[in-house]
């Protein structure tokens, strides 16, 4: 909700201060309409209900996967376009995909928002919305910075939001902000929280040359400095950084690759997380026997590594495909 607003409104009908944390908590418990917010005077409902919508977020379109993943694209009071993912896991973990951006400015080869127009940093109101109108279906425990987006180029917006997500029940250990390797919003990141939440680092390729080809903003912050950057966040908040890697076939996943991945890993310093591919551009996703060999060679070299599960295929929810397909009536709804 735009909290700002509420703000103005709660002063114009002459409400204390503490209105606003009532409303706050009852959204937090999956409320899906000031009518059951009972411990608020009945005219303020009223004037609510009138006044500030529930969400900053419409919904343009919803779909449910065979797996039960849940791909929300919304739009922005301004007609942007705001993706959103619900995955739901067998262990009853209910992990959602949050965007910091609608777009991305940063243009990686394999990503589908990389394709689109960047349009704007999200506020941290429009990223607490994409979480709340998940909670209004289900109780959720995980969050990632995964969806649109690069978090570290909107970071007070991102720990703003990240500092309500507890109060849905979803704590700063289980929350994971995601990064292309923007070195200097990491280190404000790793200056500025004491909190525990987790990086996860988006590093594809173990080498310069590779890695550009895939991630342009390497050229400005290379493996090395961008690598170094994650050991010093894994030292100051004393946990492991997470690398992610997407497994691109006859790309970046050759033995030889994974062996110079794990010569760059230092194992009590990272872990890693094997992205199998969601196609969106040109490439193809390495077959799972590829993934399994990549795997292995680098937990013999006695890295931390899995291979992600993946979610929501059929509805194409992988990072910006439901809006780049959709972008049309995204924006004609504005
Ligand atoms: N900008 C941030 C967060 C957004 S992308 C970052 O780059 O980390 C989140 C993760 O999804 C990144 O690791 C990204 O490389 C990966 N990704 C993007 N498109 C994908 C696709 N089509 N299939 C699989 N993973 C993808």
């Amino acid at each position: 909700m735009d909290s700002e607003r509420l703000g103005t409104i709660l002063s114009e009908y002459g409400q204390p201060a503490y209105r606003a944390r009532q409303i706050r908590e009852w959204l937090a418990r999956g409320a899906s309409g000031y009518e059951e917010m009972t411990n608020l005077p009945a005219d303020l409902r009223t004037a609510l209900v009138a006044e500030l919508p529930l969400s900053t977020l419409e919904l343009t379109h919803e779909a449910v996967a065979d797996d039960g993943t849940v791909k929300a694209l919304f739009h922005t009071r301004d007609g942007h376009p705001v993706e959103a993912v619900l995955m739901r896991f067998r262990d009853g973990r209910r992990s959602i995909c949050l965007s910091s951006q609608s777009g991305c400015p940063l243009a990686c080869t394999f990503c589908a928002t990389g394709a689109m127009q960047f349009r704007r940093n999200l506020t941290a109101d429009e990223i607490i919305d994409q979480a709340l109108h998940f909670r209004r279906s289900e109780k959720l425990d995980h969050a990632v910075f995964m969806g649109m987006g690069e978090p570290m180029l909107n970071l007070d917006s991102v720990l703003e939001a990240c500092e309500y997500l507890p109060e849905i029940g979803i704590t700063p250990r289980r929350t994971t902000i995601s990064t292309v390797g923007w070195i200097p919003g990491m280190e404000a990141f790793t200056a500025s929280t004491e909190s525990r939440v987790r990086l996860a680092l988006s590093l594809h390729a173990p080498r310069d040359d590779l890695r550009s080809e895939l991630v342009p903003s390497n050229d400005r912050y290379p493996l090395a400095e961008v690598l170094a950057a994650c050991r010093n966040d894994a030292v100051q908040r004393k946990q492991k950084v997470f690398i992610e890697y997407v497994m691109l076939a006859g790309v970046n996943d050759s033995d030889e690759e994974a062996r110079q991945l794990a010569a760059l890993l230092d194992r009590k310093l990272f872990k890693v997380n094997l992205i199998p591919y969601n196609p969106a551009s040109v490439y193809t996703g390495s077959l799972p026997e590829r993934i399994d060999t990549f795997c292995a060679i680098l937990r013999g070299a006695g890295i931390g590594t899995t291979i992600r599960l993946t979610r929501g295929r059929s509805i194409d929810a992988a990072c910006g495909q439901l809006a780049a397909r959709g972008l049309s009536a995204a924006v004609s709804t504005k």
